[in-house]
């Protein structure tokens, strides 16, 4: 009998135990899905600040960068070609106004901290047209009306305008980090992705440039040779892993710019590492980008970090990615890169 009855406990035990191992192997199961599913939103968290961020100390830029309001510098690319810095926020973005003769084009409008309008209207008289590289916060300007507004026209963008509105949603604009509330952008002029922008003697080509989000455009002026490329491409840490992210869309952006661009580039980003002037790179970055995101790709290039994985592009550029396990590869519209034709169908059948 009592041997029994140690048999009966030791099992009881046993029982105790393996349920207990359940239990603690279940829980860690929903610790990992709720780290995994609220990741963007532990991010976000994280990063949030209690209101808009104290302005930087203003700092010498160099003799090339010429000071406005105490808070924007303005760089004199040629006679036509204008970057609007905002060296004392601590993104440090690049805003662009490109100038034609008949019509101007400003290239993102920073965070609104500033109203860009009035250094903007210092440089020329002609009509601007605001054009975002994307829908982040910090290019759209915040609550500053501009006169003239165009958007890339993409399906999923196009479909939720009414009466020229688009209301914008939080994991799109992300202002929410700084304490900006949602807007809704007015719409007065849609631009098709590979789409010619005459601006009177001087036109820009509107190339598809996704991958930091599904929405980002880049400008290229093949005459000057200049790429406007906003957040797909500066020098600094490029985020790629963005609910709206997506790698195989960011390969298709560097096809895309290597295609468009001949042999030299300069490509001007919409923020800016520590290094003094231009956020500029060149060509041999974008095909360094495209190299890193193929060996990502191929599973043959170790990273640095969880999450957000971090993987070296040159000493300038680093690419922030989701987990690999996570990362997204189908480009949202590989028909929209380029060139249009024949070349562009190699990147569409090895997308699909
Ligand atoms: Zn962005």
């Amino acid at each position: 009998m009592r041997e029994e009855k140690a048999t009966a406990e030791k099992h009881s035990d046993t029982g105790i135990l393996f349920k207990r191992a359940v239990l603690a192997a279940l829980g860690l199961a929903v610790a990992a899905f709720v780290l995994i599913d609220q990741r963007t939103n532990l991010f976000v968290y994280a990063i949030t600040q209690d209101g808009p961020p104290s302005m930087l100390p203003r700092e010498d830029e160099g003799d090339e960068a010429l000071w406005f309001d105490d808070y924007y510098t303005v760089h004199t690319i040629d006679q036509r070609t204008f970057a609007i810095g905002e060296p004392r926020y601590y993104q440090k973005n690049f805003n662009y106004l490109i100038v034609g003769d008949t019509r101007a084009l400003l290239f993102d409008a920073g965070t609104g901290q500033r109203d860009i309008r009035h250094v903007v209207e210092s440089l020329t008289d002609l009509p601007v047209t605001f054009v975002p590289s994307h829908l982040h916060y910090d290019h759209l300007g915040d609550d500053v009306v501009f006169e003239n507004t165009a958007l890339v026209n993409l399906p999923h963008l196009r479909a939720r305008v009414v009466d020229s509105q688009l209301p914008l949603s939080s994991t799109e604009h992300f202002g929410q980090v700084e304490g900006y509330s949602l807007p809704t952008l007015t719409i007065n002029e849609w631009l098709e992705p590979n789409g010619e922008l005459d601006l009177g003697g001087r036109s820009l080509r509107v190339l598809y440039t996704p991958g930091h989000t599904d929405d980002s455009i880049s400008l290229f002026d093949q005459t000057a040779g200049y790429l406007f490329a906003g957040d797909f491409l500066y020098p600094g840490e490029l985020y790629g892993f963005l609910p709206n992210s997506n790698l195989g869309d960011y390969l298709q952006g560097t096809v895309t710019v290597q295609a468009a661009a001949g042999s030299t580039l300069r490509v001007f980003g919409a923020h800016r590492d520590d290094r003094v002037g231009l956020p500029e790179l060149g060509l041999d970055t974008v095909v360094r980008l495209q190299q890193t995101l193929r060996q990502i790709q191929a599973g043959s290039l170790a990273s640095e970090g969880v999450y957000p994985a971090m993987y070296g592009v040159d000493e300038r550029v680093t690419l922030l990615t989701e987990p690999r396990w996570l990362q997204r590869w189908t480009p949202r519209y590989p028909d929209l890169s380029w060139p249009p034709g024949d070349a562009g169908e190699v990147f569409r059948k090895e997308a699909k």
